[in-house]
């Protein structure tokens, strides 16, 4: 029996045998041409090109309806396949360094790597298995091979164990005998693991030397709710995964059966509970979980995902597809958060010193007016199609609000004399994010409509740690004192004020801190998607007034320590459920 660890991508458990996918490495035949051969060997590759933009497309077509929306991945990957950086610079080498068409993709492919390389910013730098994963299917064409994922031969059901998988292959695996997947790359934010999660299949990635450790055929104990693999379990670990994977079934048949449910403490406290989103992919999941609406839709992935700026016209043809299929519920859209680590093409980014406190959201649109207008000249037309909210990122006072306030009303002008229709009315609140803002909260409380505090940011700021340091991520607590005052200060001045104040950063998501937020009187809550059942369920056992007194007695402890400590006898004593759905929950124990 070998243990091995990895990152939980997608929730769930599957036991099964193992289906190993030897994901050949293609050997890249390195061939001088003569200059007379230029023109032939670029044909040979433009006619690969063509090939695989073809198979895609006929992919495309081949989808199911029910995952039908998940074909923009593939567009992408169509789109990825005449990127300059891979389609003119491997034309430009094989005339320049008259090389075969695979020596000059592997040499395209290395300079892509060198220039992410760069990149800190992780989802960016996962683009680079895309791009990847498009030149090796370009190659496999050129050298006759193979790389389509072929599950044909996965007869039976079993877990499928592969160095890397693509999200088309994630996208096959939907009609396939696949209980869940273990891969040695990708990390929790990787498009595969979106979709794994959007398709409910069990994923672990991340997992190194899986694929050496393991053969077909063997048992494998895929634990998706710990991050861990078994291969060839022992008879007792079996029959002890046996009982959890019944059990997490149950759970989460009892909890999805719920999840319509009002979030409503026992003593009739209702708190709204919404959706974190970030494609238009996510709306099925988000409808199923029993959001009442979206807290924050991040706008930031139509930017990093195009070659250049997208459009008003494509902004506001996104915003309005994602506002009519949630209609009735709210959705509030973020305006661009973009700077700092998430950079994006067609926008000029200085290279900053300390970019966590640079030119980012808020001040970068404010400074690149043409961008932060045809943005909010697509929200505000797409306004008109259900209920919308503005959301704006990283406001740290009074100056920034009014500035962003008088363009807003100076294209609600433009808009209509131009006879576009759009909401007058429009709700506007900004995050809570950066210190000041928190202290002086009571005076921006005056000029919106509501606040939502972004617990991941405002950790960052109010203790001084880099959120993407892994050096500091140790001192990353959502329980420092500091923190809580910072929210309850936060929560206390909109009320003063009239408004409802949300919190859309991570910790609204994990059980362990509902009792703290429901004591500190937030009216909103957004999360990711599949959390939602689960902290519903949490919010039905409490008692507010319960919370209440046991923020208060938090509040005047001394240090993180003793707050985590309390907070963990709090959850175990009162949320009495045997450790197993604690685990289930993934409630976050062991921060
Ligand atoms: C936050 O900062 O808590 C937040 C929700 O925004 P983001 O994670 O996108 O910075
Ligand atoms: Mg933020």
């Amino acid at each position: 029996m070998e243990i091995l660890k990895g990152i939980a991508a997608s929730p769930g458990i599957a036991i099964g045998e193992i289906f190993l996918l030897n994901a050949k490495k293609i050997k890249t035949v390195k061939r001088k041409i003569d200059k007379n051969s230029i023109k032939g060997e670029q044909e040979r590759f433009k006619s690969a090109v063509s090939r695989i933009e073809k198979q895609l497309k006929r992919l495309i077509d081949e989808l199911p309806k029910e995952i039908k929306e998940h074909s923009s991945i593939l567009q992408s990957h169509i789109l990825m396949l005449r990127d300059k950086m891979v389609y003119d610079r491997t034309l430009e080498l094989i005339e320049d360094e008259t090389i075969n068409a695979e020596w000059a993709l592997d040499k395209a492919m290395s300079q892509i790597k060198a220039l992410f390389a760069t990149v800190k910013d992780a989802y960016i730098r996962e683009r680079l298995e895309d791009i990847s994963f498009v030149i090796n299917k370009v190659k496999a064409a050129l050298t006759g091979a193979e790389t389509r994922l072929d599950l044909s031969s996965l007869k039976r059901p079993a877990i499928v164990v592969a160095n890397n998988l693509s999200p088309a292959d994630t996208l096959h695996m939907r009609k396939e005998n696949c209980l869940g997947f273990v891969t040695e790359l990708g990390s929790r934010t990787s498009h595969t693991a979106i979709l794994a999660k959007s398709l409910g299949i069990p994923a672990v990635v991340g997992v190194e030397n899986i694929t050496s450790s393991c053969l077909s055929g063997e048992t494998l104990i895929l634990d998706a709710l710990k991050g861990k693999v078994i291969v060839e379990p022992d008879e007792e670990t079996l029959k002890t995964y046996e009982a959890k994977q019944k059990n997490y079934i149950k759970y989460r048949l009892e909890v999805i059966s719920n999840s319509n449910l009002p979030a409503e403490t026992k003593d009739g406290y209702r708190i709204k509970v919404k959706a974190n989103m970030e494609l238009v992919e996510e709306i099925p999941i988000i409808i199923q979980h029993g959001a009442e609406g979206v807290g924050l839709f991040r706008t930031e992935f139509l930017y990093i995902t195009s070659k250049a700026l997208p459009t008003e016209e494509e902004l506001f043809k996104t915003y309005k597809e994602v506002v009519e299929r949630l209609r009735p519920y709210p959705v509030t859209i973020r305006t661009l958060d973009i700077g700092g680590d998430k950079l994006a093409s067609g926008i000029c980014h200085e290279n900053e010193m300390n970019p966590a406190l640079g030119l980012r959201a808020i001040r970068l649109c404010l400074r690149e007016q043409g961008l932060f207008r045809a943005q909010l000249r697509a929200i505000l037309r797409a306004s008109a199609y259900g209920d919308l909210r503005l959301l704006f990122p990283m406001v740290s006072g009074k100056t920034e609000l009014v500035e962003v306030k008088a363009l807003l009303r100076d294209i609600m002008d433009e808009l209509e004399r131009e006879g576009h229709g759009f909401n007058k009315d429009i709700k506007i609140g900004i995050m809570i994010e950066v210190p000041s803002a928190v202290l002086v909260a009571d005076i921006l409380a005056r000029e919106v409509d509501f606040f939502s505090i972004g617990t991941n940011d405002l950790i960052q700021y109010s203790l001084a740690i880099d959120r993407i340091n892994e050096a500091v991520s140790h001192l990353y607590e959502p329980l420092h004192p500091g923190v809580l005052k910072m929210i309850k200060l936060a929560v206390d001045a909109g009320h003063k004020a009239g408004i409802e104040v949300g919190m859309c950063g991570e910790m609204a998501g994990e059980p362990i801190y509902i009792p703290i937020l429901l004591g500190i009187g937030l009216d909103e809550l957004s999360m990711n998607a599949m959390a939602i059942p689960k902290i519903k369920k949490v919010i039905r056992l409490s008692q507010q007034e319960d919370c209440f007194q046991f923020v208060s007695e938090l509040l005047s402890l001394d240090s993180a320590k003793l707050v985590r400590e309390k907070a963990l006898t709090f959850f175990r004593d009162n949320y009495p459920q045997d450790m197993e759905t604690i685990d289930f929950m993934e409630v976050g124990l062991s921060i």
